[in-house]
């Protein structure tokens, strides 16, 4: 197959007096005031309703960026009926022209559409431009041209034939459509869901997280410019229990492409469940759920590097990722030495609007998130068992801001230490050296996720100890590095136990879950 070799967007640096700079900011300031009305997308058509919201950024939640149209149980219905009939020519049109389609939004992306992307990215989510940088343009570039090449790599996936006989495996589209629900963390993510199956020959469905819609609008724009057919990707917003419910009633319901909370997850796979019986064919179902990360740090590790991982994996982003360190486990012996690390760095990061690059965190994303990590913190400073070293403040009369927080427990059950929190905030637990064995065994036996994770140490027989140990505790573990950041063609990502379905987002596993192969004999 001669597909472009895919390569890494360089990650741009946004320095003073860049072009880059200057680009994304005035576009910020630009849709900042643009009042942006966001229509359902549906067979090509933008439908308003009329039922509209009003989007809010989180570090300015008086302010409102535009509003967005509400779909009725019609306008889903009328999603499928549109998707599986541009599916009859989309699922027969040649791999090269679909993914040209998408080599072009890459393409799009990461030039005349890259400071609006970020910009919207910035706005919508609350990203500082290296984190709107990072995901919306570079990651999003990445999946889209990355996936072109794991394409070929499941067709090449042949069987062997001999004499007077010829096998062979077409790696069809699924029969239905494909439902994508992505969050508001990545805009990358969002794009990639509805993406990968449709590049394989579906047809999808896909709703976008409430707080995500400014951004989302932008990649519907880049796939419509870069000429994906009417109905092959249909974008709904509004009530999720009425859209869920509605196309997981589908009998054409043949796959669902999932990031988000697990409980939501759960309650998709209950009620695929229910339903499994109208369904045509049995449905694929794909999910990356949550995490509650580690970060484990053996006695010889380098307390600076373990310092630089925590104050970056646990607060980039304001700790949004699945992949964020929210628990470590640090060794009596250098703490002190880390704490004062760690602190002096917490200590030095800016908070603020995202349109300051200065600012390294911005606000939560939203209310509801805000009253429950404040709910979190304020316990922490009342329990005996724990204490704050670092931030614990919070305001939310202009946006969701929470500082960033360090809670230091002695008890290595802590709600916190075993509860997804979803924000800045990170608890630690000091060991004593001695009990380095007893410790792994508490990592892997405190969380029910397995997301992400990370040891550091420098002896070799500590490395291999922890990732023996720690084998099912994490999808994506990382050695003397920070648990977040993976990047597609490198870091295949996802994990098991209640963090999903390790299907590995930016990976050829991943796009072989969106075919229905069909194997044929021939005989001459
Ligand atoms: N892939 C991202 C990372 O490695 C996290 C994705 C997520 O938050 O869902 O940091």
């Amino acid at each position: 197959y001669n597909v472009p070799k895919a390569v890494n967007e360089p990650v741009k640096s946004y320095a003073p007096g860049t072009p880059e700079r200057d680009a994304v900011l005035a576009t910020f300031k630009e849709l900042y005031n643009a009042n942006v009305d966001v229509p359902l997308y549906i067979g090509g058509e933008e439908i308003r309703t009329g039922n509209t919201k009003n989007l809010t950024p989180p570090f300015d939640h008086k302010h409102i960026v535009g509003q967005y149209h509400q779909a009725e149980k019609e306008h889903i219905e009328k999603a499928i009926s549109t998707a599986l009939e541009a599916k009859k020519k989309w699922a027969a049109l040649s791999w090269e022209h679909r993914a040209s389609i998408f080599l072009k939004a890459a393409d799009l992306l990461a030039g005349p559409y890259r400071a609006k992307i970020n910009a919207a990215t910035m706005i919508a989510q609350a990203k500082t431009v290296h984190q709107a940088e990072i995901d919306s343009a570079c990651e999003l570039i990445d999946f889209l041209r990355f996936n072109v090449q794991f394409m070929t790599q499941v067709y090449a996936e042949q069987p062997i034939s001999s004499e007077g006989v010829w096998n062979r495996v077409e790696h069809r589209p699924l029969e239905g459509f494909v439902y994508a629900i992505t969050p508001f963390n990545f805009t990358a993510i969002a794009g990639n869901l509805p993406a990968s199956p449709a590049l394989m020959g579906n047809v999808v469905v896909w709703k976008p997280s409430a707080t995500q819609i400014y951004s989302a609008n932008v990649i519907v724009e880049v796939f419509k410019e870069a000429g994906l057919p009417a109905g092959v990707i249909n974008v709904v917003y509004g009530n999720s229990s009425m859209i869920s419910d509605t196309l997981l009633a589908s009998p054409d319901f043949a796959g669902i492409h999932f990031t988000g909370s697990t409980g939501v997850f759960n309650d998709m796979w209950a009620k695929i469940g229910q339903n499994i019986s109208k369904y045509k064919t049995y449905p694929r179902i794909v999910g990356e759920t949550g995490g509650k990360d580690f970060v484990v740090a053996h006695p010889s590790a380098i307390p600076a590097q373990v310092a630089t991982a925590l104050s970056r994996g646990a607060f980039e982003y304001q700790g949004q990722k699945c992949s964020a360190a929210s628990r470590a486990y640090l060794p009596k012996s250098t703490w002190s030495q880390v704490k004062e690390l760690l602190v002096a760095d917490i200590a030095s990061m800016k908070m603020g609007s995202p349109e300051d690059p200065s600012n390294f965190v911005s606000a939560v994303i939203s209310e509801s998130s805000f009253d429950k990590l404040a709910g979190f913190i304020d316990q922490a400073k009342k329990d005996n068992d724990a204490e704050i070293i670092a931030g614990g403040n919070y305001d939310k009369s202009v946006g969701y801001f929470i500082e960033p927080t360090v809670i230091v427990t002695t008890n290595p059950k802590y709600t916190t230490m075993e509860t997804e929190l979803f924000g800045p905030v990170l608890t630690i637990y000091v060991y004593e050296d001695a009990k380095w064995e007893e410790t792994l065994a508490l990592v892997d036996s405190t969380s029910e996720y397995a997301l992400t994770g990370a040891i550091f140490s420098q002896d070799r027989y500590a490395i291999e100890q922890a990732t023996k140990a720690l084998e099912n505790a994490a999808g994506n573990f990382y050695i003397n590095d920070k648990p977040t950041g993976a990047v597609v063609g490198q870091q295949p990502f996802g994990g098991a136990r209640a963090s999903g379905t390790n299907d590995k987002a930016g990976s050829v596993l991943n796009l072989m879950r969106w075919v229905s192969p069909r194997t044929i004999k021939e005989t001459f």
